[in-house]
């Protein structure tokens, strides 16, 4: 009798999706489904997402990684496996170009050095084709392989409890010949889930609008997405939100969404599309463009270099209360860096920010009367005030300066759940508590049979 041996391999891909209606995360289903029987999963489907400032995403920037343990002699063909179902899964067009790479036993140090640096910074293609040849991990590719670059990044972003926050989401997905139709979704069943779980689900619902956040919009296979602390609630959310068509399958992801792991890693540096942390002092008055965006000038204290902050629409109280910054103030800004050829400015354009010193301003105006405690006006370039009540005159009353009352508060400003980027911390996971480990639930994931 030979003995069976087993590997451990982490498998990692991305960009296989298109705008026209195919999404990553569908792909990693029909993949768990095909190899399922013959692996077995060490922990959910890694959800990862990468720095969101790159231009070529199509959506979220989201790669997808495993982690399995396998039978020696059943690793070939189950990298066969995958590598058809990408191939049958992507629709070719210019902007798709699918990676997949995988490594055995432990991942290298080089890789997860990798994946913080694809949370904050541009990677380059020919740098994740030559990780991947230089160590001799098995990849694959189509097109220009820009998928390798999140295929790595979600190998060697593990999510590990003891040093990284971490989310679950489950999503489920439609029965293809419903692809393009509009999703029927029975709307106060997702109010209903989400007043019981809070706080263990978050961003389902608008705070500002009221709005249910969990369809997309577009023709893509996923009807809904559910976010939230715990894999069990996962279950508990599936089984409370009712949707007014047959699902075909759901999953389970752990994820790095509204964990703001990006800006654990990110710093004052200023590069285009880079992830970008600092403290800045306001120079300038705010500016409110066509459109409501608003603009602000800052100087970033570690470097002093000057740049321009904006805060866009929808994001309409955040948009406020940035706009009631004045020169002087404070902020901790949180966003993403965006070249602009034009006026050679950079732009960090807010995901959140939070206000840390609030500046005195004052205005002048006339004095009192002394006599009768009125308002005093001008009596003409200096020939001081009068009084038009008592008929007071002094020639030598100067102007009083009156602080101005500030309308915003040291306080940690977020977009509303419809503007937030996935990566953002949202107010609702602030607070919580720690999660230690991860528990794997057993109906992780589901294809359902809809005959
Ligand atoms: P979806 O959210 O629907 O899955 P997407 O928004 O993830 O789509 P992709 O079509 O996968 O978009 O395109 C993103 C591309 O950017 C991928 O090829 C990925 O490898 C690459 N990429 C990810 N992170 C970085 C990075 N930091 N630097 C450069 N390229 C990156």
């Amino acid at each position: 009798m030979t003995l069976q041996r087993d590997t451990i391999l982490h498998i990692g891909f991305d960009d296989t999706d298109s705008l026209q209606g195919s999404c990553t995360t569908h792909l990693a289903v029909i993949i768990i489904e095909e190899i399922d029987r013959q692996v077995t999963f060490l922990d959910y489907p890694r959800l990862i997402r990468n720095n969101p400032n790159i231009p070529w995403k199509t959506r979220g920037n989201g790669a997808i990684g495993f982690t399995i343990k396998i039978a020696e002699e059943k690793v070939n063909q189950v990298i066969v496996t995958i590598k058809r179902s990408i191939e049958n899964y992507y629709q070719p067009d210019e902007n798709t170009n699918p990676g997949l790479v995988v490594v055995k036993g432990n991942i290298p140090e080089i890789i997860k050095e990798f994946s913080k640096r694809a949370l904050i910074e541009v990677l380059s293609i020919e740098e994740s084709k030559e990780i991947a040849t230089s160590h001799c991990f098995d990849h694959y590719f189509i097109g220009n392989g820009r998928g390798l670059i999140g295929g790595l990044a979600a190998i060697g972003n593990i999510l590990n409890p003891r040093n990284e926050d971490f989310t679950y989401e489950i999503i489920t997905y439609r029965s293809s010949d419903l692809f393009g139709t509009k999703r029927r979704l029975d709307k106060e069943s997702v109010y209903e889930m989400d007043k019981k779980l809070a706080p263990e689900v978050f961003n389902n619902i608008d705070e500002e609008t009221n709005k249910v956040l969990i369809c997309p919009a577009g023709p893509d296979p996923v009807f809904y997405g559910i976010r939230g602390e715990e894999a069990e609630k996962m279950l508990e959310a599936l089984s409370i939100v009712k949707t007014l068509e047959p699902l075909d399958a759901y999953c389970i992801f752990r994820t790095n969404q509204g964990t703001d792991q990006h800006f654990k890693y990110a710093d004052e540096r200023i590069e285009n599309y880079r992830v970008f942390k600092g403290d800045i002092e306001i120079t300038s008055k705010p500016r409110i463009l066509l459109g409501g965006h608003v603009i602000l000038q800052g100087i970033i204290e570690e470097n002093k270099k000057l740049v321009d902050i904006a805060a866009f629409e929808p994001s309409k109280n955040f948009k406020q209360k940035i706009s009631k910054l004045l020169p002087g103030d404070k902020i901790i800004a949180y966003g993403g860096v965006k070249y602009n050829q034009e006026h050679e400015t950079h732009t960090i354009q807010l995901e959140k920010c939070e206000i840390i010193f609030i500046s005195d301003h004052y205005y002048e105006t006339s004095p009192l009367c002394p006599k009768c405690n009125k308002r005093m006006t001008s009596a003409g370039l200096n020939k001081g005030h009068k009084c038009k009540k008592c008929g007071f005159k002094d020639s030598n009353i100067p102007k009083v300066k009156i602080k101005i009352v500030r309308e915003i508060q040291r306080e940690l400003l977020i977009p509303p759940a419809q503007a937030q980027r996935h990566l953002v911390k949202p107010h609702r996971r602030y607070g919580l508590k720690k999660k230690e480990s991860v528990k794997f639930v057993e109906n992780w994931w589901k294809k359902y049979l809809n005959e």
